[in-house]
């Protein structure tokens, strides 16, 4: 449906419900950021909706249900599909003033935290308990619990703890007309038919307003070991992850690869100082849940996967200063964007297709003109490669490096999003991961869950 621009009288409506200093316009709006992706481009909403209680995000959503006035959710703003991108005729809703963990249930291990609770505030709550909430990412400063919800965020430890959906045990979140569903049940195992609160997960806000979770806690590892690896390959890089979860019983929790591209990048003389030399065909970060006592038993791993010729050299950190050290290089992707590689990419594609499908896609990148470049890293132990690409400032360039990097994947069975989402950024594209039949079952239950589709409009679907 079309919607109309917003009305003066419509927002003193929205001011009467959140209070005066829980409505943003005006200059002070477009002192915000678009998102972080559009740090130059500000907020272009018409309003700025800030409510304190899941009562208020009820009474806000009634009142643009009614009026047909659009709303777009906004957690810590660090998504990279312009989910949150809003225009003149939408309501930005940000969650930014309901905050704060509720409760932490040491012995059942579970917490309830309000969506607008950053992650690393979780992570600091629940390792004041001695415990550990798994999900971990670049942004855990400013993502929050209901953004990592609405995108089902994966990140750093996915290969041990899942994603998102496997650490939320319930939520409460509001619908379209301001109804509130409650499902925040602290229950591991509830098979009572359709579990609502997957309804909420990975669908980026188009039906349904989270505002608190009940989330998973995890005992705290007694510590880490964590290598940075050089390898001959991708294909030896499994290897090594397959005889490392082997050895150590799957307690390998992250397993990060880095094409040489990246590699060189990042360790480029002002960025970081490089842990192993720069002429290597592939790096790889591994992390292992172990004690101190298991350090022998990492040596020999290493020494025997050197003599079997799958590791070429390899660094351990010695300390935790060390081991941050090592993170950074795979973590600090933030600087790619003002080293000329500015777009960036999120895929999924199988560990055995990685070698082919990244060396065929950064050659056919490089042949669309002179300068186009892109690097590639990511999760891979999840199957899950980053790209980032130089941006050319044409559609149709850009198009040609679209299609060298999804064109692949169909046939591959890999994914367009692999954590990211589609967002705006990449709802053409969602066709290539998912077929008419499965887009059919989403588009019946928007249609069911917001049918004047004033929910994140426009995000994930094409019209
Ligand atoms: C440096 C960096 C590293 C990152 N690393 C990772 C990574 O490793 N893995 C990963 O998965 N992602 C990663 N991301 C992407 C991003 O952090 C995640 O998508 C995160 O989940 C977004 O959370 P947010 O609170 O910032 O949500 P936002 O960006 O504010 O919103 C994201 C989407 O969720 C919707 N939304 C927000 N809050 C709510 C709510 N309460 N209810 C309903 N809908 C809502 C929005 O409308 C939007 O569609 C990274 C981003 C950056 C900048």
């Amino acid at each position: 449906m079309m919607h109309e621009s917003v009305p003066d009288a419509f927002l003193a409506t929205l001011a009467a419900i959140v209070g005066p200093s829980g409505l943003v316009t005006g200059a002070e709006l477009r002192g915000r950021p678009a998102s972080w992706t559009r740090p130059e481009e500000p907020c272009a909403a018409a309003a700025l909706v800030r409510p304190r209680t899941t009562q208020e995000v009820s009474l806000v959503l009634a009142a643009c249900h009614a009026a047909g006035h659009p709303v777009v959710p906004r957690g810590g703003c660090t998504g990279l599909v312009d989910g949150i991108l809003c225009n003149a005729a939408e309501i930005a809703l940000s969650l930014e003033r309901m905050g704060g963990i509720e409760s932490v249930d040491p012995l059942a291990m579970t917490m309830v935290a309000r969506a607008g609770t950053t992650i690393a505030m979780v992570q600091d709550a629940a390792q004041a308990e001695g415990l550990m909430f798994p999900l971990d990412l670049g942004a855990r400063g400013s993502a929050t619990v209901g953004g990592t919800i609405a995108t089902n965020a994966g990140g750093l430890r996915v290969l041990r703890y899942g994603m998102m959906r496997e650490m939320v045990l319930g939520l409460e979140a509001v619908l379209a007309d301001g109804t509130v569903v409650s499902s925040l049940r602290p229950l591991i195992k509830n098979n009572t038919g359709l579990d609502p609160k997957h309804l909420f997960l990975g669908t980026e806000g188009t039906l349904g307003i989270v505002t608190r979770a009940v989330l998973r806690l995890r005992p705290a590892p007694a510590g880490y070991a964590t290598a940075f690896l050089a390898c001959p390959g991708v294909d030896a890089a499994a290897r090594v992850l397959a005889r490392t979860q082997a050895a150590f019983q799957g307690r390998v929790s992250s397993f990060e690869g880095m094409w040489p591209g990246y590699y060189r990048l990042m360790t480029e003389p002002g960025r970081f100082a490089p842990p192993l030399p720069r002429e290597h065909p592939y790096y790889a970060l591994v992390e292992i849940e172990c004690v101190p006592e298991e350090e022998p038993r990492i040596h020999a791993l290493l020494e025997s996967l050197m003599e079997a010729g799958d590791i070429l050299d390899a660094v351990l950190a010695a300390s935790e200063e060390q081991r941050r050290g090592l993170w950074r290089i795979r973590e600090a992707v933030e600087m790619l964007v003002p080293a000329g590689f500015g777009r960036p990419f999120d895929v999924s594609v199988p560990l055995s297709a990685m070698h082919d499908y990244v060396a065929a896609a950064t050659r056919a990148v490089a042949a669309i003109r002179p300068g186009a470049g892109a690097v590639a890293y990511g999760h891979i132990g999840d199957g899950n490669i980053h790209w980032n690409t130089t941006p050319l400032g044409d559609p149709a360039l850009e198009a040609q490096v679209d299609a060298a990097i999804y064109g692949p994947l169909t046939a591959l069975s890999g994914s367009v999003s692999a954590e990211h989402g589609i967002g705006l950024a990449k709802r053409g594209k969602l066709g290539l991961s998912r077929s008419d039949s499965e887009v059919a079952v989403m588009r019946a239950v928007k249609q069911a869950l917001d049918p004047r589709r004033i929910l994140n409009p426009g995000k994930i679907f094409l019209g």
